[in-house]
């Protein structure tokens, strides 16, 4: 691309060179002193006044110019000219310019044809000649002002040379001719050279541009540093994650340097620094991929970095806050438990591992605690789940506050885990837990209500500063249960005797699996009368395991290992099967009551069982009775609800047992597919010495009955509470010691059988 035409040429760089034509105007005032100098001393040498008029002129289109020049200055904003304005404004200096050579070429000319004076000659061509070099160096950015000026100062020349038709004169004049094109040529030469220049600085410019408008708009930082580990570039995001001023005050800095000054004045702490640089070292010599650092107000940055061929290195890094936040989002809630917050097992585990690997040069005894609510399950049956985790927030915080430098974890629903780091020595140890299991109970206020809280501790001094977590955890339960079985709110420390219990009690879970699985198993019926003893109704199917050492183990403890060794659905479906068959061998009109734990009502599996149970015995659907406790009812009330529904709506009747020992209020009672209401021997133990429990049980028996139940009393044991019952008409059935204990199954029969025949007579006697 050439620049002759001014609309080929970019216009700012046209308008350049247009503007150039103004410039160097001390060069001009030089001129126009020579010049005018010039042509009044060959005015004086010559008498001629022609060269007078020649000086004034030559001042006159000086002073022109400048005028021209201050107003081409004046124009504002030259950068909006059109092409037209600028071509304009070349030709308006153009002329200006060509005005001063004319009057030159005019001088040489008249001096060569009309004075022939040997000095007018010499100075006016000289002076003509000195200017046409300083022609190429003010006007080649216009080749119309070099042609121009060139064509009007030789014409004038060459037309006098061939006028004085001297042959001299003439050779000459005919080598102003190549002096003219030469003079173009160079002038053009400068323009093309310096227009190439300048297009190619704006294209380097244009690439710098976009080049830093995609450093500094790019997501990550990056760092370009020399092998001394000065920075060579940076871009602004780099500046803005690291908070170190501005990029282009960093250029040769060392990164060293710069990163400990924004150490001092920004958010980094003193080490991070040498950590940047440590991490770059070993990101370049390709020992590390990428590495991530943490810095302070939750920022992460991730780096990488790679070695450049001339043992420069390029850092680029990344704000990975947010990732780092979400990885950590979920690190917590695996780690901690999302109610209280506090390290849930597995954590703990961890931090207590962690303690003793930092710790396992210290000495001293160490302590493992099991805190447990009592009663906790109240709360939420009583005041509802919400309050019932803010109770339990309100006691984690306790616990965590007062455990000073133990760690702590919630083991699970109410349960807490503690480790007490190295002690002086015993002593301290348990007076340091005593005193925290004393200082986590009394009142809390939660949700405007008041709750007197106790927890029931046991806790384990350790010997050995080996993790071991299941054992510890083993030996804290021991002592867990005994404070529980002792009273509530106690707290008692490991001892010996208690694992020969454990050990124990482990043999003993181990025979009832065998037991179980070999149905070694057997059941005892005890028979529910009505009120008035005169008949068997129902009889409740109760299991019996004869250990071959032990002897007999009572149900309540067999039936509690088998629910905690999830082998109770077993057993259930033993007694089902068994129930059911020996209900066959009795007369038609007694039932059978089977008991059903919480965990068969977890899920419809049971309702399988009742059917392959009633299908194998061929037992009618409505001569069994299942028995549920309200304990059942508080962990999946919808899924329980369901299946008794189901099975009522087969014919089977659904009983709810040992009614009155939970805490669940009475008003349920009335949402819930149930038909009897067995009331617990608890609240017929004093009815006869206290009236209070009278009432109570009288009220109890009102509120079932205006609900439609049916009424079964437990453990009646004597003919005064039989009798006392009776009076007040507070039963339908009676079941307990006053009429039988639990028997094997051909007894039902038999008793039935010896009530019928004591009943028939006397009605006979009576109808007689
Ligand atoms: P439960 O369901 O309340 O059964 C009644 C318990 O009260 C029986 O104790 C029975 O012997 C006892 N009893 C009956 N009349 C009297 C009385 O007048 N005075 C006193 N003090 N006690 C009386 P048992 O047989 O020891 O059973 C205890 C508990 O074991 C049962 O209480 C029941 O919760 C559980 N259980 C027994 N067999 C089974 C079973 O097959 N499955 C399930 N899930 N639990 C069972
Ligand atoms: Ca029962
Ligand atoms: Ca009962």
């Amino acid at each position: 691309m050439k620049p002759h035409n001014p609309n080929r040429v970019p216009k700012d760089v046209y308008l350049s060179f247009v503007s150039s034509l103004s410039g160097n105007r001390m060069t001009l005032l030089a001129g126009v002193i020579v010049h005018s100098a010039t042509f009044l001393a060959v005015a004086a040498k010559t008498g001629s006044s022609v060269y007078i008029f020649l000086a004034v002129a030559i001042i006159a289109v000086f002073c022109a110019r400048m005028a021209i020049f201050r107003l081409f200055d004046k124009v504002n904003n030259k950068d909006a000219l059109s092409f037209a304005e600028i071509e304009r404004w070349e030709k308006i200096l153009v002329v200006g310019a060509a005005g001063t050579t004319t009057l030159l070429g005019i001088a040489s000319g008249y001096a060569i044809f009309f004075t022939r004076d040997s000095f007018a000659e010499l100075a006016c061509i000289a002076v003509t000649m000195a200017t046409m070099v300083s022609v190429v160096g003010r006007n080649y950015g216009s080749r119309m002002a070099v042609d121009l000026q060139t064509f009007s100062c030789c014409l004038p020349m060459i037309i006098c040379s061939v006028m004085t038709l001297d042959f001299y004169r003439g050779i000459l004049s005919v080598f102003l001719i190549p002096f003219w094109l030469t003079t173009r040529a160079m002038a053009t030469g400068v323009r093309e050279f310096l227009y190439e220049n300048v297009i190619a600085r704006r294209e380097i410019a244009s690439i710098a541009d976009r080049f830093d408008t995609a450093l500094n708009n790019m997501p990550h930082g990056l760092v370009m540093v020399d092998e001394e580990n000065r920075i060579q570039v940076i871009n602004r995001k780099a500046c803005e994650l690291l908070k170190i001023g501005a990029p282009d005050r960093l250029k040769d800095r060392d990164l060293g340097a710069v990163l400990r000054y924004g150490a001092r004045y920004s958010f980094m702490d003193a080490s991070q620094p040498e950590l940047i640089l440590r991490q770059l070292t070993q990101v370049a010599e390709g020992s590390l991929s990428r590495t991530l650092i943490h810095f302070p107000e939750g920022l992460s940055l991730e780096f990488s970095a790679s070695r450049r061929a001339d043992g420069g290195a390029v850092l680029i890094f990344e704000d990975v806050s947010s990732r780092v936040k979400a990885e950590q989002k979920i690190l917590h809630m695996v780690r901690f438990d999302a109610l209280t917050g506090l390290p849930n097992r597995e954590y703990f585990g961890h931090l207590v591992q962690d303690y003793l690997t930092k710790h396992s040069r210290k000495r001293g005894p160490l302590g493992f605690m099991i805190l447990d609510i009592d009663e906790f399950k109240h709360v939420n049956d009583m005041r509802g789940h919400v309050t019932g985790d803010h109770l339990l927030c309100a006691i984690a915080m306790r616990v965590k506050k007062m455990a000073g430098n133990a760690i702590v974890g919630r083991l699970m629903g109410d349960q807490f885990i503690l480790f007490f780091p190295h002690a002086r020595d015993r002593q301290v140890l348990d007076a340091d837990i005593r005193k925290l299991h004393d200082a986590v109970q009394g009142q809390y206020e939660v949700d405007e209500v008041t709750f007197l809280v106790s927890l029931s501790g046991g806790y384990a001094v350790l010997e050995s500063d080996a993790f071991a977590m299941d054992e510890w955890s083993v030996k804290a339960d021991l002592a867990l249960f005994e404070s529980k079985s002792r009273f509530k709110g106690g707290i008692t420390g490991f001892e010996r005797e208690m694992d020969g219990r454990y050990i124990e009690q482990q043999k003993l879970k181990a025979d009832l699996r065998d037991a179980v699985a070999a149905n070694a198993l057997h059941l005892a019926f005890q028979p529910m009368f009505k009120a008035d003893g005169t008949r068997i109704e129902c009889a409740e199917a109760l299991a019996r395991w004869v250990h071959p050492e032990k002897g007999s183990i009572p149900p309540d403890v067999f039936i509690r290992l088998a629910e905690e060794m999830g082998i109770i659905s077993q057993i259930t479906r033993f007694v089902l099967f068994k129930a059911c068959e020996e209900c066959m061998t009795w007369p038609e009109h007694i039932a059978v009551s089977v008991n059903l734990s919480a965990r068969d009502l977890r899920d419809a599996d049971i309702l399988a069982v009742v059917s392959d149970a009633l299908a194998h015995s061929g037992l009618e659907a409505s001569r069994l009775h299942l028995e549920i406790t309200e304990s059942s009812l508080i962990d999946e009330p919808a899924t329980v609800r369901a299946i008794l529904s189901e099975l009522r709506s087969r014919d089977i009747t659904i009983a709810i047992d040992d009614f009155g020992t939970g805490f669940s209020s009475l008003s349920y009672l009335d949402t819930l597919p149930l038909d009897i209401v067995k009331i617990d021997r608890s609240f017929v133990r004093n009815i006869v010495e206290d009236t209070r429990r009278l009432k109570l049980l009288r009220g109890t028996v009102h509120l079932a009955r205006e609900l439609g139940l049916k009424i079964v009393v437990e453990g009646v044991e004597t003919p005064e509470q039989l009798a006392l019952l009776n009076k007040h008409r507070s039963t339908d059935l009676v079941q307990g010691y006053v009429f039988s204990p639990p028997v094997p199954s051909k007894e039902i029969g038999i008793l039935s059988q010896a009530l019928i025949r004591r009943t028939t007579p006397r009605r006979r006697s009576k109808v007689a």
